[in-house]
């Protein structure tokens, strides 16, 4: 079972674009749930939470004291990037250091938005960084507080501007798609 946490919450809703109005919490929203119909029309059994009007001191403990409880086979969350360089614009996917599991998920993951990047919506400016192990020393609190094999994708930067216009104009829907394609075909590799 592969299990969705919407990134951040209504209340506390990450990173924003505030000059083409794009919020991270909503794209995380319209990706997470493309991503879930991808999934489960693939035959995967799949779960998704989106936490509710919680603030961030509280949402990563609850949502992985649940994903703990239900233990699938792999957890994710769908974010965008954020820097104070606009012109940042490349992709790529976190994974527990210590996680092969993990890795090799974030590894379909990125090779996937890579290719459809690469197919169908250029002319988006984009460098694939592919799969990142998290820093020993810069803990993630999702990556190291659950007990399953977990991911983060960081597929996109909400900052760079034609990169939120992107995901403004259907990108989110796809971004979703792609990373719900990458995790079939991991999850097919994996279970067949
Ligand atoms: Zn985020």
């Amino acid at each position: 079972m592969i299990f969705i946490s919407i990134a951040h919450s209504s209340k506390a809703c990450g990173a924003v674009n505030t000059e083409l109005d794009v919020v991270e919490y909503k794209v995380s929203c319209i990706a997470s749930e493309s991503c879930f119909n991808m999934m489960k029309g693939n035959g995967i059994q799949c779960a998704m939470i989106d936490i509710g009007y919680v603030g961030d001191s509280e949402y990563s403990e609850k949502k992985t004291k649940i994903i703990n409880e239900i233990m699938p086979d792999l957890a994710l969350e769908i974010h965008c990037n954020s820097s104070p360089d606009k012109n940042a614009h490349y992709g790529e996917c976190l994974y527990h250091f210590d996680c092969r599991a993990s890795k090799k998920a974030a590894d379909y993951v990125m090779n996937t938005i890579g290719d459809g990047i690469a197919k169908s919506l250029n002319p988006l400016i984009y460098e694939n960084r592919g799969s990142q192990p998290n820093s020993p020393d810069y803990p993630l609190f999702f990556l190291d507080k659950t007990k399953c094999p977990a991911i983060i994708v960081e597929g996109f930067f909400i900052s760079n501007n034609e990169h939120a216009q992107w995901l403004k104009n259907g990108g989110a829907e796809a971004y979703g798609t792609l990373v719900g394609e990458g995790l079939v075909k991991w999850f097919n590799e994996r279970h067949n």
